[in-house]
């Protein structure tokens, strides 16, 4: 990625799907159109998605989620009176101890250290940019946001938990935990704030503040 694009450059676009490069509008380098590809009609841009206000609320929100995700238990069991419940954390203590430590690495990773990862990027990149500054390393951090963004995998913890409650529903009572209801949260909206991020609009962004 090029730090000053010249002005001719920045107007044109490649279609994701085939390829054909168009010219922009000036409505949609405003940041005021949605743009349709004319030959294969696939979206090429829609620039309220990218609204830095709803991506920091967003990130904000999600840090809140993820630090109630961690500080609570997702899952209790009683067996026969005798009750205990887990974090994730514990969790991962626990898989470590019993020898699982690649298990308890994907799941410290894909769980914990990503959305973290994922959510601090956001923040970085978006707050100074609403404050009409450019944020330190801004392409460095681009860079990371997009390499965690994949392991950021909360749906595969609420998945394998379903799985393993329906499981054990025979041998236990299973009580869900405030941990799980706040990772589900978190992870609809780990997907939103996923759609919302428009690289176009936020080196778009970039720019704007530079001048
Ligand atoms: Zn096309």
């Amino acid at each position: 990625m090029r730090n000053e694009p010249s002005p001719g450059m920045s107007d044109l676009t490649a279609c994701p799907q085939c390829d054909l490069l168009l010219q922009m509008g000036q409505e949609a380098r405003d940041g005021r159109q949605a743009l349709v590809c004319p030959r294969c009609g696939s979206g090429l841009y829609r620039s309220n998605r990218g609204s830095l206000e709803n991506m920091l609320a967003l990130a904000c929100a999600g840090m809140i989620l993820l630090v109630v995700a961690n500080a609570f238990p997702v899952l209790g069991l009683d067996i026969n009176g005798q009750r205990t419940d887990t974090t994730v954390l514990g969790a991962v203590d626990k898989l470590w101890l019993a020898r699982m430590q690649p298990v308890a690495v994907l799941v410290l990773l894909t769980t914990i250290l990503a959305p973290l990862l994922q959510l601090a990027a956001v923040i970085w990149l978006v707050l100074p940019l609403r404050l009409g500054r450019r944020p330190p390393a801004f392409a460095r951090v681009f860079r990371v946001l997009q390499l965690v963004r994949p392991w950021a995998m909360t749906e595969v913890l609420i998945l394998g938990m379903l799985v393993a409650m329906v499981k054990l529903a025979h041998f236990a009572d299973l009580l869900p935990g405030i941990g799980i209801w706040s990772f589900g949260a978190l992870m609809l909206l780990l997907t939103a704030l996923t759609a919302m991020t428009e690289p176009r609009e936020l080196w778009r962004n970039w720019e704007a503040a530079g001048k």
